[in-house]
């Protein structure tokens, strides 16, 4: 009984992260695929150029990544929390972020902007408008 009662304490955190990162990643889908993050983006690349921020490749995909990640309070929309990544470099920051997050590192939360970005969609016409 004991043991079953260890197992549950310790079940319960991760079904809380489960869900946490269920909820995130689909508001993030929402997010990637809205109109303003799309014109946002590709402000962005153009104006810093076709040149990983990390490595200086030039060569392949460029990821528009936040800095702070959005699961860590980063600012969705802000350009000074945005960095052009390369593949590799994009991949290892996004495992980096996940492993301090995972080890408590990094806290775990939604920018407030975020939040609003959600119920705008949530509610078409009466959220909050980003430029
Ligand atoms: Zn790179």
């Amino acid at each position: 009984m004991v043991r079953i009662k260890t197992l549950q304490s310790r079940i319960r955190p991760i079904e809380s992260r489960i869900r946490s990162v269920r909820r995130e990643g689909g508001a993030n889908v929402q997010l990637y695929q809205s109109a303003t993050w799309r014109r946002l983006s590709a402000a962005v690349s153009r104006e810093r150029g076709r040149r990983c921020e990390a490595c200086g490749a030039t060569q392949g995909r460029l990821a528009v990544d936040h800095v702070i990640p959005l699961n860590n309070f980063g600012a969705p929309f802000d350009r000074s929390n945005m960095q052009l990544l390369c593949g590799a470099c994009h991949a290892t920051k996004t495992a980096g972020d996940a492993e301090k997050l995972r080890r408590g590192e990094l806290r775990d939360g939604i920018h407030p902007e975020l939040l609003a970005f959600q119920r705008g969609v949530a509610n078409p016409g009466r959220g909050p408008t980003f430029v």
